[in-house]
């Protein structure tokens, strides 16, 4: 637990058992019921679903929409706030629609309702969330099609709120409320002046991409006033950035909303709701700090500034407390899901089995690694700058022609040795020569992963997200290697850079040697926000296939899989790219027949290459292991 910092980034939902393998009590409420991650894994393969699989453990979803809620509602009590919480769940957070689902029935007893981004967000919940006390916020740029829509969700008796973003979205919202003849209900987004820290830092301030600036809010209350609107301007919306990693800036931003919204209510504006939108963030790296994969501060401790920030300002402003709304995707589904693949295969720089015997004649610089081979009583950082330099001068050698292919080989398998037995050697608590340390990374191994970066953990390449990777059992043995997590895609960049180590962000990472005969399943956790949905299409590799997972309620501990959703065969990704697939496999069938006519292949053979190759154009794309 500690090595891999299970217990800290596991949020309560995840732990190591006794047996070595991953525990996770998906249910908040019963924290003593854990099922067995291997065990779900075994039955995934025992049900013949091929690796690498996303599993979604729903009643980890549950338990987020509960806690939040539940958590904003104890608050509000506590601090005797007379306002709701009728919080949303923005869906380009994850858009699945057995997510969205999931969060919805997990919600209703709350009103909890989603939040769209774009026209097509729109429509999915226009069909997902019909419950008329839940809010829809409707964000992101807008055009005459999205506020349409968003009309007819009026005409719906939804309590849809458009957020205005830019000022010319109202010149188009004015008409088109005339006429269709519905009162819609606005929100106005503000930039905000405080200023995050983050990879999101760009979210707030004068140069942000969206919001109103203070001249413009103002403005528009004028525009609605003229118009005898502004009764339709409900809510103040602001949002400074996602994982929001200092409480600080939180409670900054909470206190500037809460005064623009106060000022705002003053001048006669009749808003009822405060949107704090989202930014609350996860702990990926379970440091509890400031660093952009964590966060120092605890979702009790987030609401508790949010309900208590508000109230102090709108009670100095004498106000009415606003209904509180918050926007919080990453925090709501980051912890249910996580991808689960196989090992394999393994790249170690000084794995190759060589013979290095010497030969007659044979090059100085061959015979002068030798010597080193065996020069144990040399200084370690002596013998390795002798067999660095002996290295380089070979390849130097080997570039004018004077080293032979088996020489080079050999040089190269003899200099690893080396190192090697170096790193063995060296005196851990002694560790003061800085090359020396840096053998480890040298040494370590990639472990080649049966998952694409780009499409499973986006954001560790782009953003340099942290993300636990953990393997699934074992863990009650110590690991004996180090290594790298490298992917199948073609790509030099798709490995992960950034490894969680005892309380340490590592370049590399502790893992169990690989037995012949046997799978080592290693788990990415924490992929539920974004990573599920922002995969691309790199290498042609597709969606991985989904199994949900829920807990039994009336046998603790057990566990069903309630569906599978295949994942993209290999004929869907090329369809994507516009191949048609069918004529691809004419195509291939017609160059097997002509082989067959020129008596290259036999008939039969022919067949069994056609109906292979359609095989494997319905199959996975990923590798069978
Ligand atoms: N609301 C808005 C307007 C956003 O832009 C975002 C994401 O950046 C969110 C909500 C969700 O934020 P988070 O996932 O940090 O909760």
């Amino acid at each position: 637990e500690e090595l891999y910092g299970v217990k800290r980034w596991g949020a309560g939902y995840f732990s190591i058992g006794e047996n070595g393998n991953i525990k996770i009590a998906p249910n908040h409420r019963l924290p003593d019921v854990t099922i067995d991650m291997k065990e779900v894994v075994d039955e995934i393969i025992a049900e013949g679903i091929q690796l690498p699989a996303v599993i979604r453990f729903h009643d980890i979803l549950r338990s987020q929409v509960e806690i939040l809620n539940e958590t904003f509602q104890q608050t509000i009590e506590q601090a005797d706030y007379q306002g709701k919480y009728t919080g949303v769940f923005p869906i380009k957070v994850n858009q699945m629609r057995e997510v969205v689902e999931e969060i919805i029935d997990a919600g209703e007893p709350y009103n909890y309702g989603l939040e769209a981004g774009s026209k097509p967000e729109l429509m999915a919940v226009m069909a997902y969330n019909e419950n008329p006390e839940a809010l829809t916020i409707l964000n992101g740029y807008k055009d005459e099609d999205y506020l349409t829509l968003a009309l007819l969700g009026r005409n719906l008796q939804r309590k849809m709120i458009i957020v205005i973003e830019k000022y010319s979205e109202l010149e188009m919202l004015i008409p088109l409320a005339r006429k269709y003849n519905v009162e819609p209900m606005i929100g106005l987004r503000s930039k905000m002046m405080v200023k995050s820290t983050g990879k999101w830092s760009g979210s707030s301030g004068d140069r942000a991409k969206f919001g109103l600036s203070i001249a413009e809010i103002l403005n528009i209350v004028e525009r609605l006033r003229q118009e005898d609107m502004l009764h339709c301007a409900k809510l103040l919306h602001f949002h400074i950035g996602s994982q929001l990693s200092d409480i600080r800036k939180i409670k900054e931003a909470v206190s500037e909303g809460a005064r623009l919204y106060a000022k705002l209510v003053q001048m006669g504006v009749p808003l009822e709701y405060l949107d704090i939108g989202g930014g609350l963030g996860i702990d990926y790296d379970g440091t509890s700090s400031t660093t952009d994969s964590s966060r120092n501060y605890s979702t009790d401790e987030y609401v508790a500034d949010v309900v208590w920030g508000v109230k102090q300002v709108c009670d100095l402003e004498k106000v009415p407390h606003p209904n509180l709304v918050s926007e919080s995707g990453r925090a709501i589904t980051a912890h249910h899901s996580c991808v689960v693949t196989n090992i394999v295969g393994e790249v170690k720089p000084s794995s190759v089995d060589y013979d290095i015997s010497p030969e007659d004649g044979e090059h100085i610089l061959v015979s002068n690694m030798r010597e080193l081979v065996s020069a144990e009583e040399l200084h370690p950082q002596e013998r390795y700058n002798d067999a660095a330099s002996n290295k380089a001068s070979a390849y130097e050698a080997f570039k004018f022609g004077i080293l032979s292919l088996p020489e080079m080989a050999k040089i190269d398998t003899m200099y690893w040795q080396i190192l090697s037995d170096i790193h063995a050697d060296l005196d851990k608590d002694s560790y003061i020569i800085q090359e020396l340390e840096e053998l480890e990374d040298m040494l370590a191994s990639q472990y080649l992963c049966n998952f694409s970066i780009f499409q499973s953990a986006a954001d560790t390449w782009a953003i340099g997200q942290v993300l636990p990777i953990v393997p699934i059992s074992r863990l009650e043995e110590q690991p004996q290697v180090r290594c790298s997590i490298a992917d199948i895609t073609c790509d030099s960049d798709g490995k992960l850079s950034k490894y969680i180590e005892g309380t340490e962000i590592s370049d590399n990472i502790p893992m169990h040697t690989l037995k012949k005969g046997e799978e080592y399943h290693v788990g990415m956790f924490l992929t539920g926000a974004y990573q599920d949905v922002m995969g691309d299409m790199h290498n042609l590799f597709g969606r991985l296939t989904e199994v949900h997972v829920y807990c039994h309620d009336d046998e603790p501990g057990d566990f069903y899989i309630e569906e599978v959703v295949p994942g993209t065969s290999a004929e869907k990704v090329l369809e994507t790219m516009q191949y048609n697939t069918d004529f691809m496999a004419k195509t291939v069938k017609k160059s097997i027949d002509r082989q067959v006519r020129k008596g290259s292949l036999a008939p039969r053979e022919g067949v069994r290459w056609t109906d292979f190759y359609e095989k494997c154009l319905a199959g996975s794309t990923y590798l069978k292991v």
